[in-house]
């Protein structure tokens, strides 16, 4: 064997960026990625609807650990070496141009995740990284004085000094089994960033309608989050609803994805405000119909059903609402009550929360606290983001790191 051998394992985001580091870092050392699909990068390639939402547009480290809800103190040091605008300069600099979006989404101005997945290609190979596809990591030993050796799934051993865990989300536990093999512990796997299945029938016949900023909580526990709401056939979707399953991601599983969730469809209005804005409208038109004329900025489609699901009946007009018909309306409009009875994934952008537990990693080196030698990036570690540019951005950083840190221990 080369005295001098990086494996890194699995061939995404992180493993990328790691073995590239490393490689141009340290180019007398042997850095061989494996992957144990018959692609590189794929999810790079599906994400962003195709286009890569490479990071976010947020370029101080402290607000951008923000935006984990795994992973927040553990990123904070990491991000002081590289963040947000090391990535779009580390991109820039190797020929990728990215772009702001109005919501602070970053994307090469190609518009295309293979301008991403070129790069990181071309760069590999320049720096002389082995690619290897179809080649995954079945099994790991730890070798008497330091070092391992691999089990492969074609059946050959391949030994190496350091080793790069970077084999992405553990969907399941089984995914997670070498760093449990090698002593580490797995935060349990859960889903984030997913949508609500809501049957309620007059959300489902709203599909398509959005609001620009709802508030939504779910009763009894601190969850609550604010921006827009999306009505789908199948029940509520939107950023506002991504991050909420992100921040609940393990409360929301400990209740079968089955809770009472309340949506403030005008949180910008204060109880008084609302009841104001009521009164100002039946002082102002008190000849209109209430379904008729929704209080600003709700389009018409939806201020109907919420009048109707307030039981304000429909030829209502405003001089004649009744005190306790306002009050229906005005609990309507601020405390819609609807039963969430599962769950989808975002088909745009999901991760798992759970992984390999933060604890057991220096988050200076991403070396293994507990087996020198093995290293983590990416999305294998119990760490993920809101949507928006987060996840990669983790992957980035943290391979970043390991390759570095690798580079600088084989040297
Ligand atoms: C549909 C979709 C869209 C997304 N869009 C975005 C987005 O636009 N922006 C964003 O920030 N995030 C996005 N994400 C999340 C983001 O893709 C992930 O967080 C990121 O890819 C994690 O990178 P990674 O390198 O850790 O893992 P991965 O990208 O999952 O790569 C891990 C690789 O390791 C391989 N592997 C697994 N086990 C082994 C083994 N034993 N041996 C060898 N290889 C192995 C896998 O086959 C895989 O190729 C999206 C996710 C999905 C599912």
């Amino acid at each position: 064997m080369s005295s001098r051998r990086v494996v890194v394992a699995g061939g995404g985001a992180a493993g990328f960026f790691a073995a590239i580091t490393c490689a141009q870092a340290a180019p007398d050392v042997e850095v061989t990625l494996l992957e144990k699909g018959p692609q590189f990068l794929s999810k790079v390639r599906i994400s962003g609807g195709g286009r890569c939402n490479v990071t976010h547009a947020c370029f101080q480290a402290r607000e951008l650990a923000a935006h984990y809800p795994r992973g927040e103190q553990a990123l904070i040091g990491p991000f002081h070496s590289f963040q947000a605008s090391d990535t779009v300069a580390w991109f820039e600099a190797r020929g990728v141009k990215l772009k702001t979006e109005k919501d602070g989404r970053m994307f090469p101005t190609t518009d295309s995740s293979q301008t991403v997945i070129d790069c990181l290609l071309g760069l590999a190979r320049a720096a002389g990284v082995k690619l290897t596809l179809n080649r995954g990591v079945e099994s790991v030993m730890k070798r008497l004085g330091g070092g391992f050796e691999l089990r492969l799934s074609d059946g050959e051993t391949l030994a190496c000094d350091r080793l790069l865990l970077a084999t992405g989300g553990c969907r399941v536990p089984a995914l997670g089994q070498v760093a449990v093999s090698l002593g580490h512990t797995l935060e349990p796997p859960v889903p984030s960033l997913f949508t609500f299945h809501i049957e309620t029938p007059w959300v489902q016949e709203l599909a398509g309608v959005s609001v620009e900023a709802a508030e939504v909580s779910v009763p009894g526990t601190g969850l609550r989050e604010r921006g827009p709401l999306l009505l789908t056939h199948w029940g509520l979707s939107g950023p506002v609803i991504l991050r909420l399953s992100a921040w609940g991601a393990r409360e929301l599983q400990g209740f079968n994805y089955q809770f009472p969730l309340l949506v403030n469809w005008l949180p910008h209005l204060s109880s008084e405000a609302l009841v104001a804005a009521l009164q100002s409208r039946r002082n102002a038109q008190p000849a209109r119909l209430v379904v008729n004329t929704p209080i600003a900025p709700l389009t018409a489609r939806l201020g109907e059903r919420l009048a109707r699901a307030a039981r304000v009946p429909d030829d209502r007009r405003w001089a004649d609402l009744s005190r306790a018909e306002r009050h229906q309306l005005v609990q309507q409009l601020h405390r819609t009550e609807l039963q969430v009875t599962g769950k989808s994934l975002n088909k745009d952008e999901f991760v798992t929360c759970g992984g390999v537990r933060l604890g057991e990693v220096n988050f200076k080196t991403m070396e293994s606290r507990l087996c020198p030698g093995l290293y983590f990036a990416g999305e294998l570690l119990d760490i993920d983001g809101l949507t928006g540019g987060f996840n990669f951005q983790a992957a980035w950083t943290t391979g970043w790191l390991a390759g570095q840190a690798l580079s600088a221990a084989i040297n």
